[in-house]
């Protein structure tokens, strides 16, 4: 018998001796403040539905209404015969809502990524990346082959010090951060990196996957909290956390636009996002630009969690944003953490190794506006419970 997979089964056992295999849960109602998981309800403090609406009425109308107009299916690559009116409506929403000249979608926000930061750097060019960037950046940033030089999270003195070590050497440089970095919940000082990229000449590219929604004046992302607009040439983000769907998008100036739309390569050979996913990405628009009301909603749950957690005892870590990590240190206690919770009728994830640095594990709360007042004292009574049980606090 043929013993050339062996080694699959050799890393599988492996990664479940050092505690890194992934079990998944499976959900069998929709996304919301409860969820039933593996067939028990309980509270949702797992995902990225920032406001709830990846069951809102009205995306949900929306998405049915242009199915039975166009169908699913956008039946090719955008270039050939794949791109809808429906498509050009969303990324001129986009543009409009995000205040910049223009905007492309693309099939998701890996693959915004892995599309944009190709088209923008080669061999002879450097990027600056920040230690702890998504893995969607560093795969963009591999596949483009430039240098990369990473300077340490979210500091613009150690960013200085990497731009002065390499820029006389290559060709173009572009500095590339994730906005709000979902693991800790913050978010660098982006002002400061703007002013550094136009002191060196340097593009700037924020993906604001978990800003976007979330930060700025009704949700406009990390761009608009600071006040940047023109000054970041490029903002990568996401339509599958604060907008409920699913989709990727740049937004920025129109040339750099333009240029994708010859050369990201996801954007030229993968087809495009389907009919109902871009009619509910339409709608979510409409509910952000309507009314910060969700986003208000969102703002405020989180200030009670963390204010209460704080009150408990729990350390949130460096949390600037709804991401509520609970910091426990060791794995197995975050494990075993996250197992009581689940008994307690709460979802709450442990991330431990390579998730985050070893010794940092964590329980990361996700809070969503769809949470009623009673479903954080209930989420904090599990805390409160669980962590005494456990020794985190006293
Ligand atoms: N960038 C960042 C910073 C993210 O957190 C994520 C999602 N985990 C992505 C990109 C990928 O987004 P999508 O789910 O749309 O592929």
């Amino acid at each position: 018998m043929s013993s050339k997979l062996n080694w699959i089964d050799e890393e599988l056992e492996s990664l479940k001796e050092s505690g890194l295999y992934n079990k998944i849960r499976t959900l069998s109602s929709p996304q919301g403040a409860w969820l039933v998981v593996d067939g028990k309800r309980v509270l949702n403090f797992c995902s990225n539905n920032y406001l709830g609406l990846a069951n809102h009425p009205r995306l949900v109308k929306a998405a049915q209404e242009a199915m039975d107009k166009y169908g699913v299916g956008p039946g090719a690559v955008r270039t050939i015969a794949g791109t809808m009116n429906l498509h050009l409506e969303l990324e001129k929403r986009i543009a409009k809502f995000k205040r910049v000249e223009d905007a492309i979608t693309f099939q998701s926000g890996f693959s915004a990524n892995l599309g944009t930061i190709p088209a923008l750097v080669g061999k002879q060019d450097v990027i600056f990346s920040d230690e702890l960037n998504h893995a969607s950046i560093i795969d963009g940033c591999r596949l483009s082959r430039a240098e990369i030089a990473r300077y340490n999270h979210a500091d613009p003195a150690s960013l200085e010090t990497v731009i002065r070590e390499n820029i006389g050497n290559y060709r173009r440089g572009l500095i590339i951060t994730d906005g709000v970095f979902s693991m800790d919940g913050d978010y660098p000082p982006l002002d400061k990196l703007a002013d550094i990229a136009e002191n060196y000449d340097l593009l700037l590219m924020v993906d604001d996957a978990h800003g976007e929604g979330v930060l700025g004046e009704g949700g406009r992302g990390i761009v608009d909290h600071f006040h940047l607009h023109g000054r970041v040439d490029i903002e990568v983000g996401t339509f599958s956390k604060a907008f409920g769907v699913m989709g990727g998008m740049v937004a920025g100036k129109a040339k750099i636009i333009e240029w994708l739309r010859q050369r990201g390569r996801p954007f030229l050979f993968s087809s495009a996002v389907t009919v109902p996913d871009v009619a509910a990405t339409i709608a979510a628009v409409d509910v952000l630009e309507e009314s910060t009301e969700l986003v208000d909603r969102l703002w405020k749950n989180a200030d009670v969690f963390k204010k209460e957690m704080g009150n408990l005892g729990f350390d949130t870590g460096k949390t600037m944003t709804p991401i509520t990590p609970v910091m426990l240190g060791d794995a197995k206690l975050a494990r075993n953490f996250s197992r009581r919770l689940y008994e307690e009728g709460v979802f709450a994830m442990a991330l431990g190794f390579p998730t985050v640095p070893k010794g940092q594990a964590r329980i990361r709360v996700m809070i969503s506006a769809t949470h009623s007042r009673d479903d954080l004292e209930k989420a904090l009574g599990a805390f409160a419970k669980v962590g005494k049980e456990l020794g985190v606090i006293s």
